[in-house]
């Protein structure tokens, strides 16, 4: 049974040589039947030098190099087509997701289970982060059809079922966490300890994470379009009424000119309105065109996989 270990990675450097040797290590525990996917998101520091370096010396390590910083989503994807396992995970590279757990994810998925899910806790992040994510998750989980759950990432072992659920699914915005909430199968949920990296920093700032967030209700409903007619609705509703309102007012009372605060106002608040539910429609519009140029979701540069026709 050949399991499969695919790792971003994108300027690790610092890390990258911890990882290999611990995740060697965990894996020679488990079995001599695996291989290790390092995917190069492009990293401009010696990340791909490292790699080739690894593969030299060890056949267990196979690696793609992309021709630019494609991001994770992409870096994962690449790793999961090349996957050949009967199990894979996917952990990041930066030790934050100890490989120890390996070992135990395949115990459940030799039970049976699809997708064992490595659930973190958030002791160590700071306050406000945590504060925040946490406050997102709950309300991505109204907004979206598809469930999140707080501190389930990426770190997580697939079957070659559910895998190849997963690789049915080409979108250009791929957003993973819905993803794999999407495609269902027997799922099991194991906790573990927070960690935070073990070397280098972390590659998302706080405009990413927006960027990410937004993505993250985007791509998998149209319930902020329905907004837009519901806003739209009420505003019609408000309006009549106070239409109704001054009717009567002119009829019993004739007509009476100041009105200016009210109309600045309505202008105002109406031309907001319709500004963001033009930016919703906007987004979607986005996503569409991007989806229907259908470009590839990264480029390959260098590997040591024989290249796939298709890929
Ligand atoms: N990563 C990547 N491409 C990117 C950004 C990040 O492949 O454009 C990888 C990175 O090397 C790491 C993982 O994604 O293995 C998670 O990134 P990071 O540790 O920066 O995120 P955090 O753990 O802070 O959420
Ligand atoms: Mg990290």
């Amino acid at each position: 049974m050949l399991i499969s270990v695919v790792l971003p990675c994108y300027n690790e450097e610092k890390v990258l040589t911890l990882t290999y040797s611990e995740l060697s290590a965990q894996m020679k525990k488990i079995t001599d039947d695996y291989e290790m996917i390092f995917v190069d998101d492009g990293s401009r520091d010696n990340t791909r030098a490292l790699l080739k370096q690894f593969a030299e010396g060890d056949s267990h390590v196979r690696y793609i190099s992309f021709s630019r910083n494609f991001g994770k989503e992409s870096a994962m994807l690449a790793g999961l087509r090349y996957a050949s396992g009967d199990f894979t995970v996917i952990m990041d590279s930066d030790l934050q997701h100890p490989p120890e757990l390996i070992a135990q994810m395949l115990e459940y998925g030799r039970q049976g289970y699809d997708q064992v899910i490595a659930q973190r806790n958030r002791d160590g992040d700071k306050m406000l982060g945590s504060f925040f994510a946490r406050t997102y998750y709950r309300l991505v989980d109204r907004l979206t059809d598809v469930e999140l759950t707080d501190g389930i990432g990426d770190f997580r072992m697939l079957s070659r079922k559910a895998l190849n659920a997963l690789l049915t699914m080409n979108e250009y915005n791929r957003f993973s966490k819905g993803l794999f909430s999407w495609i269902g199968f027997k799922e099991k949920i194991i906790k573990y300890q927070n960690r935070s990296r073990a070397a280098g920093e972390s590659k998302w700032s706080f405009r990413s994470l927006v960027r990410y967030g937004m993505d993250g209700v985007l791509s998998f409903n149209n319930k902020p379009l329905r907004f837009c007619i519901f806003i739209g609705t009420f505003a019609i509703i408000i309006s009549l009424l106070y239409v109704m309102f001054l009717f009567f007012g002119i009829i019993f009372k004739g007509i009476d000119l100041p009105g200016y605060f009210t109309t600045i106002f309505t202008i105002c608040f109406f031309g907001g309105v319709q500004l963001i539910s033009l930016g919703i429609v906007g987004e979607y519009v986005g996503r569409i065109y991007y989806e229907v140029k259908g470009r590839p979701h990264y480029l390959i540069d260098e590997t040591n996989f024989k290249q796939k026709d298709s890929l």
